[in-house]
């Protein structure tokens, strides 16, 4: 309708408006160190713009409010266990929808049905709390991403692929019996929220046909996946963001789903699938650690305002929007030379540290070292995916991780043009001074998930 006009501007009108947390660099200084330099630690009210996560952080319309109040909170058969239903089945095409009060609550009910010892998940990548549910059962998780996703300078269409011929090789070598299941992460969150081609998910569908091995989608960004199929596979360009979703889901026998992603809502989640006996035990596990089946961990109204949000995230001036303003970040930030994952995701911008910051050595964090700079900056929040998320020390020997990115996640509907145009200012002073950021050392840290707790100091 205004493809004429170069200019993407934000689908919505603000109704509803809340403050930034505006802070002087001193007030900054003593809030990190308060912090001991972990961001995790950080009173969010002393935070300008807030690019921890794009999980639960989005923006509700009018409409999805409106759901909030119609919500009906009837313990069994709620009216909204209805609606809800209907939406993800019209999505989906799956028979059987269970809501969970998250992402995580659907991937511990199904991996506590089809996982255990001696099975192996495989997936183009396993997001964090997938993989963590899955060895939580004793089985393994291997992740298997195309060659190139882990080049990030390569701009490529589909860096969310799956290794094809890894997944024939490992099928082979494991025997189809011992594979429990193959998960497809849309967008792929773990290697930089790139996108999976229609493709790549058709032929991964076809080789676990062969072999009867059943395939689910982590579905979290299903709809920034559906879009980028939209831009930039053939054939989909006259496709609605809808029906392109639809054969997505067609080639699955189920899917998980973080509602706090592409269902624009603050919590919820749900688990759908065809197999009526997993189903049915899923049921039985559901009621023992989420609640009754129709609203499993949820209030009547969250469940209502889900089935709205995944009509919303779906119609195409919002997603056209969402992902044309995370490329507006990454083009911002390539201007000022800052060195980026290429392409940009469709939720976040990850900044390469590594390259950014090469005087700062990995045992001494420098994606760590950039946010708590990006903080004292401007009061930006962002998230290490470097070796304080993933370093280990063996022996008392520090291996560092694969990477050191950090990654801005752009909340759903929250910002608008001119706070990103500030983030991308804040990091032109950075990289002005870049020789002169410090790195940082660990004083105390936990064993697991360490980066939420660990305690950091500066050091030369
Ligand atoms: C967020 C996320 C999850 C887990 O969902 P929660 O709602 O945080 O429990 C699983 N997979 C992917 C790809 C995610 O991004």
């Amino acid at each position: 309708m205004y493809s004429k006009y170069k200019t993407i501007i934000e689908p919505f009108k603000i109704k509803s408006v809340e403050p930034l947390g505006f802070t002087t660099p001193e007030e900054r200084k003593e809030v990190l160190r308060k912090a001991d330099y972990n961001l995790f630690k950080i009173p969010a009210d002393k935070v300008l713009i807030d690019l921890l996560t794009d999980s639960g952080t989005g923006a509700m319309s009018g409409e999805q409010w409106a759901c909030i109040m119609r919500g009906d909170e009837s313990y069994a058969g709620a009216r909204s266990f209805f609606t809800f239903e209907s939406a993800i089945k019209d999505l989906t095409g799956y028979k059987e929808v269970m809501p969970t009060h998250q992402g995580r609550a659907a991937e511990r009910i199904l991996f506590s049905i089809v996982g255990g010892e001696g099975k192996v998940f495989l997936s183009n990548s396993h997001f964090d709390t997938t993989r963590a549910n899955i060895e939580a059962t004793g089985a393994t998780a291997i992740d298997l991403p195309i060659q190139e996703a882990l080049d990030f300078e390569k701009s490529l269409d589909f860096k969310g692929d799956m290794d094809l011929v890894a997944l024939q090789k490992i099928i082979e070598e494991k025997g189809p019996a011992s594979i429990a299941m193959v998960i497809i992460t849309v967008t792929n969150n773990s290697l930089g929220g790139q996108p999976v081609s229609m493709k790549n998910i058709s032929e991964v569908s076809k080789i676990c046909k062969k072999h009867n091995i059943p395939i689910f989608l982590d579905a979290a960004r299903f709809a920034e996946n559906a879009y980028f199929i939209k831009l930039r596979e053939k054939g989909y360009s006259n496709k609605t963001p809808k029906e392109i979703a639809k054969e997505m889901f067609s080639y699955a026998e189920g899917c998980l789903m973080s509602a706090k992603k592409d269902a624009i809502v603050n919590i919820g989640g749900f688990l759908a699938m065809n197999n009526s006996t997993w189903a049915k035990r899923a049921r039985e596990v559901e009621i023992l650690g989420e609640g009754f089946p129709t609203y499993g961990g949820l209030a009547g109204r969250d469940l209502e305002a889900i089935a709205q949000g995944l009509t919303e995230v779906l119609e195409e001036e919002y997603l056209n929007y969402r992902i044309m303003s995370v490329a507006y970040l990454g083009s911002g930030l390539r201007k000022q030379g800052v060195p980026i994952v290429e392409p940009p995701g469709g939720h976040a911008v990850y900044v390469n540290a590594k390259k950014l910051l090469s005087h700062i050595p990995p045992e001494k964090f420098p994606g760590q070292a950039l946010v708590c700079e990006l903080y004292l900056e401007a009061g930006i929040r962002a998230c290490e995916i470097g070796s304080l998320m993933f370093g280990k020390t063996n022996n008392g020997k520090f291996e560092p991780a694969p990477m050191e990115l950090v990654r801005l996640a752009i909340p759903r509907r929250v910002y608008t043009q001119s706070h990103i145009d500030f983030v991308v200012e804040a990091f032109e002073n950075l990289a002005k001074k870049k020789n002169t950021i410090q790195g940082l050392k660990i004083v105390e840290s936990s064993p697991v998930l360490a980066h939420f707790t660990a305690r950091l100091a500066p050091v030369r």
